[in-house]
């Protein structure tokens, strides 16, 4: 489900498809269905199930991937109209930042998000288990002798989440206040700050690993970078600037991973300066570019300054590489691979730094 064209709609379900690779599954087919808005019931419409329903028989399909936030109660008709296990793009989102975090800080973050996620969706659960108990009298079925155990079950289930999520804001607050303080020696420092960001999958650590020689993790998979790394690096004229890497954006990032990621994506707002990473090889680069401005917006850091790096130049044809011109004629257009432009990606760089403020001590007699 998305707004907007079929050919938005496709490149959304290619997305989803690639996601749900990175996540370890093996993608048999795919359903586009053009509707208005989504059905209140069922999400996708009433013939689209039954289409769904054959294409699972067919394919031998485990799991249905729905691209859109289902309702726990739309989840629920679908899983009971189709018979296998139906997720939504959000929880497919969180399962992959669940298995790339690796920083302490990271964990936290996607475990609060993932309650944040369940929550409501426990709710959902209690209310069909007492509906379905209060409904049938005698009645047949899992509703008998559930309600009470199952609700007090619910309530203490809702307390142990409500007072895990209160301890994970707890600390990754605190986390967010030590990073806060190493950001703070930085600036007191006058050393100033240059992130890279773009969508996931971009090549922002390449690029890192490129304009630094940091070796960090590369992975031809979507989310490989989520926990923020931050090197140093150096103008030719050898002032010092930090770079870091930021976590992955993508179209319709669960606003519970921008809330828990909200502190790392701080990061960005507090940068003098945004390095947008474009995939150039994307067949929406464009569609890649609003999804993170759009977050950008969110966070605020809609004000820094930005450089658009078109990458990928390797894998690009030359009317390509003239239509993207067109499109972003300021951008540098480099290859991490090949370390075309990367030279000019530098020089840009330094340009657009801040200059170093002139140290001025007064000395009062
Ligand atoms: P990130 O998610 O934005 O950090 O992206 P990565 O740096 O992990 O790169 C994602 C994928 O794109 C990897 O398979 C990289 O090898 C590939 N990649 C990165 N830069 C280039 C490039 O300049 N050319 C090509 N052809 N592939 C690249």
């Amino acid at each position: 489900w998305t707004e907007g064209t079929l050919e938005d709609a496709e490149n959304s379900l290619a997305e989803l498809a690639a996601l749900a690779e990175t996540a370890g599954s093996q993608v048999l087919d795919g359903l586009v269905q053009r509707r208005s808005r989504p059905d209140p019931s069922t999400f996708i419409g009433r013939g689209k199930v039954g289409e769904l329903r054959d294409a699972v028989v067919t394919s031998g399909a485990d799991t249905v991937i729905a691209d859109g936030e289902l309702s726990p109660s739309q989840l629920r008709s679908l899983e009971q109209e189709i018979k296998v296990k139906v997720i939504d793009r959000t929880a497919l989102i969180l399962d992959i930042f669940a298995q790339h975090a690796k920083s302490r800080e990271g964990k936290a973050q996607v475990e609060l998000a993932q309650l944040q996620y369940l929550m409501p969706r426990l709710r959902g659960w209690g209310e069909a288990l007492s509906r379905q108990a209060g409904g049938s009298a005698g009645g047949s079925g899992g509703g008998v002798g559930l309600r009470g155990p199952g609700e007090t079950k619910l309530e203490t289930d809702r307390r142990r989440i409500r007072t895990k999520i209160a301890r994970l804001r707890r600390e990754i607050a605190q986390m967010s206040t030590a990073r806060d303080t190493k950001r703070h020696n930085r600036h007191r420092h006058l050393v100033p700050s240059v992130a890279i960001a773009g969508y996931t999958n971009a090549g922002k650590s390449s690029l890192l690993n490129r304009l630094t020689g940091a070796g960090v993790l590369v992975e031809d998979a979507l989310f490989a970078t989520l926990d923020p790394t931050t090197r140093r690096a150096q103008t030719s004229d050898g002032r010092h600037y930090t770079l870091s890497d930021t976590v992955g954006f993508v179209r319709h990032l669960p606003h519970q991973l921008v809330e828990a990621f909200r502190s790392t994506l701080e990061e960005v707002t507090a940068s003098d300066l945004i390095v947008h990473v474009i995939d150039g090889s994307h067949p929406d680069p464009q569609g890649q570019v609003k999804a993170v401005r759009e977050v950008l917006g969110d966070i605020g850091a809609d004000e820094v300054r930005e450089i658009l790096v078109v990458n990928k130049m390797d894998a690009i044809d030359a009317d390509m590489v003239l239509e993207l011109r067109a499109e972003w004629p300021d951008a540098v257009f480099v290859s991490a691979h090949s370390g075309a432009g990367i030279d000019k990606l530098r020089l840009v760089i330094e340009q657009e730094l801040p200059q170093p403020a002139v140290e001025m001590r007064v000395v009062v007699p």
